[in-house]
């Protein structure tokens, strides 16, 4: 198994209980989008419901990198969860897409959360796709869950 990279714990309130720094605060808080804070609480939520450890695979690409990571949902008993996210492998982004996270309230192109891909035109690309070339960068985007990877979370 891949060694884990962080990992935190979360109190029934869904305050961190581990990790120097953030200590106390809603682990929502640091995640800047509706979409994916709502995601994550129905991740927390059903594992807390259904007793049942979850595993999510999503990408957390760099502007050259495909990262391929795991967040690990574990209960750790009296209602506390354990979330541990570890990179399973990466690979080249070619050629690199450099993107810049904006406001919502600003121009900017939706990238999933959990893919990575970009939106553009109602189609979700990789952000090595040939279509995506036109953009200028670094290419302005808005966090947000596509429609496959709702589907696939849900
Ligand atoms: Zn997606």
């Amino acid at each position: 198994m891949a060694k884990a990279n962080l990992c935190y714990s979360i109190d029934a309130q869904n305050r961190i209980t581990e990790v120097s720094g953030l200590l106390g605060k809603p682990f929502q808080e640091f995640i800047q989008d509706d979409a994916t804070r709502m995601l994550m609480n129905s991740i927390v939520n059903s594992v807390r419901v259904l007793g049942k450890n979850r595993q999510v695979d999503y990408r957390c690409d760099s502007s050259t990198e495909k990262r391929y990571m795991r967040m690990s949902v574990s209960i750790e008993g009296d209602h506390s969860i354990k979330l541990c996210h570890e990179l399973l492998r990466s690979e080249p982004l070619s050629p690199p897409f450099v993107t810049q996270t904006v406001g919502n309230d600003q121009t900017h192109y939706q990238r999933c959360s959990q893919c990575n891909r970009i939106e553009l035109n109602q189609v979700w690309l990789e952000p090595d796709s040939s279509l995506l070339r036109a953009i200028p960068q670094p290419c302005p985007v808005y966090h947000s869950i596509c429609p496959l990877c709702a589907e696939r979370l849900a």
